[in-house]
């Protein structure tokens, strides 16, 4: 995590419950230290809201209840009902859709649900290769889809030097192509490291041409789809699977919209298809996320999003590296660093970087010719630090401190520098600043 910082812990009243474990309690100290005083740039990560840290942490837990609103397996969930109603009701609101299923413990959990209520064991399935930007449940080898299903994978278009018309886009003729000769009984549209609008209507198109369903995976830009920065893939998907943590800043889960003529067998592939008794207190942290999506500020919010992710793009781009696609439309930065340097890999530079306090993560860019472990890419995103409040200036601040840190990266004091002035800015924009002002009363 860099070099230690000093702070004084946050006021949470889980600092003070946990007083009886002092182990946990000292790990849970550092980790909200190494969140306060490290720049937070991982695309997939965020920083909720107190409220959602306290639905979480609720007496919710203790709570068994297999099955849905109003048809339970056990007594006393009618208080549970009225919560996962209000997550369900806040739902569908936002997103414009028939139906929803909050219970799933994650988006892989969501994306298996789907495929479990849609899908025959072999049945074929089309969706992005995990190399090209896809995610491990599209059928990556390790994932277990592609051992109960037949996945055939789509890519991006080749890169290419034309400024105009960089590449790296979503190849909408091969996926075309691909739907005609293998007669999908599904598509599957949405990625993990996609610097792009996903624009679901073409899919729908090849969908309708060939007789497939079409299942849009929106785990990383559902926050900005919510706050309507990007267009809704709801009305033309059949279902549409997303995670409640990343841009859309709730807590760490998965959810499930479709229309109503599927939600019995979406319903009932979530449970008893693929769960037991569901997270109830995750599910209310949900539904204070909805609730929080739903203000006209989270617009803005997803917003100032995508301005930080182009102005981190553009300092970026200035100081020599490659960004895949030629730049983004989303949260989220995919840079190649060849151009930078050549001897850099991806492991190297996040290792560097996590010396210096800037958490990223390595990621394989399109053609990649190093490994998904060694990579020659890193992805960065901009909706943990928009939370915290930072702006475009502060993008560029970051661009200029991860390009120092690099170029020093043999030189100890200098990483040491970098880590001290990442520190210094990351006190200015505090990601829980109620708890720190609870704590100076
Ligand atoms: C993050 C992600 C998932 C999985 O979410 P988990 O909550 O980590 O299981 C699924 N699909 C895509 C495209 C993702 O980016």
């Amino acid at each position: 995590m860099g070099e230690r910082v000093e702070v004084e812990p946050l006021a949470t009243p889980f600092d003070t419950w946990l007083a009886g474990d002092p182990e946990v309690r000292k790990l849970l100290r550092e980790e909200a230290v190494r969140q306060r005083t490290c720049l937070q740039l991982i695309a997939s990560e965020n920083f909720t809201s107190p409220a959602v840290l306290a639905a979480t942490g609720s007496v919710l837990t203790n709570k068994y209840a297999e099955g849905y609103p109003g048809r339970r397996y056990y007594g006393g969930n009618q208080v549970i009902d009225e919560v996962e109603d209000l997550a369900r009701r806040r739902a569908t609101e936002l997103f414009g859709a028939e139906h929803a299923n909050v219970q799933p413990h994650s988006g892989a959990s969501a994306n298996l649900a789907v495929y479990q209520a849609l899908l025959e064991p072999g049945d074929t399935v089309l969706a992005m290769r995990l190399d090209q930007g896809g995610h491990l449940t599209h059928g990556a080898p390790a994932s277990i889809t592609s051992k109960i299903w037949r996945f055939v994978a789509y890519g991006v278009t080749p890169a290419s030097a034309d400024p105009a018309r960089p590449g790296e886009v979503i190849d909408l003729e091969q996926v075309a192509e691909l739907a005609r000769r293998e007669r999908p009984r599904l598509i599957v549209a949405g990625a993990t490291a996609y610097p792009r609008v996903l624009d679901a209507q073409p899919f729908r198109e090849i969908a309708d041409e060939v007789g497939a369903l079409l299942m849009v995976d929106l785990a990383h830009p559902a926050g900005l789809v919510a706050g309507k920065a990007h267009p809704s893939p709801v009305p033309f998907a059949d279902v549409v699977t997303f995670t409640t943590h990343k841009t859309l800043r709730g807590p760490r889960g998965g959810a499930i919209l479709c229309r109503e003529d599927l939600a019995k067998r979406i319903d009932q592939a979530v449970f008893p298809g693929l769960q037991g008794g569901p997270l109830e207190h995750v599910v209310a942290a949900k539904a204070v996320a909805f609730g929080e999506a739903l203000q006209p500020s989270f617009q803005a919010y997803a917003a100032a999003v995508v301005a930080n992710a182009r102005a981190l793009a553009e300092a970026l781009a200035a100081e020599g590296f490659r960004l895949v696609s030629g730049g983004t439309d989303n949260h989220l930065v995919l840079v190649d660093l060849r151009p930078f340097d050549p001897e850099l890999t991806g492991k190297e530079a996040q290792e560097v970087l996590d010396r210096a306090g800037i958490t990223v993560n390595r990621n394989t860019i399109p053609d990649d010719p190093r490994s998904a472990f060694v990579t020659s890419g890193l992805r960065l995103g901009t909706a943990a630090e928009t939370t915290a409040g930072m702006g475009p200036s502060e993008m560029a601040r970051i661009a200029g401190l991860l390009v120092r840190a690099l170029r020093c990266r043999h030189e100890d004091a200098e990483v040491a520098r970098v880590r001290a002035e990442v520190a210094e800015l990351c006190a200015s924009f505090p990601p829980y600043p109620e708890l720190e002002r609870a704590q100076e009363a």
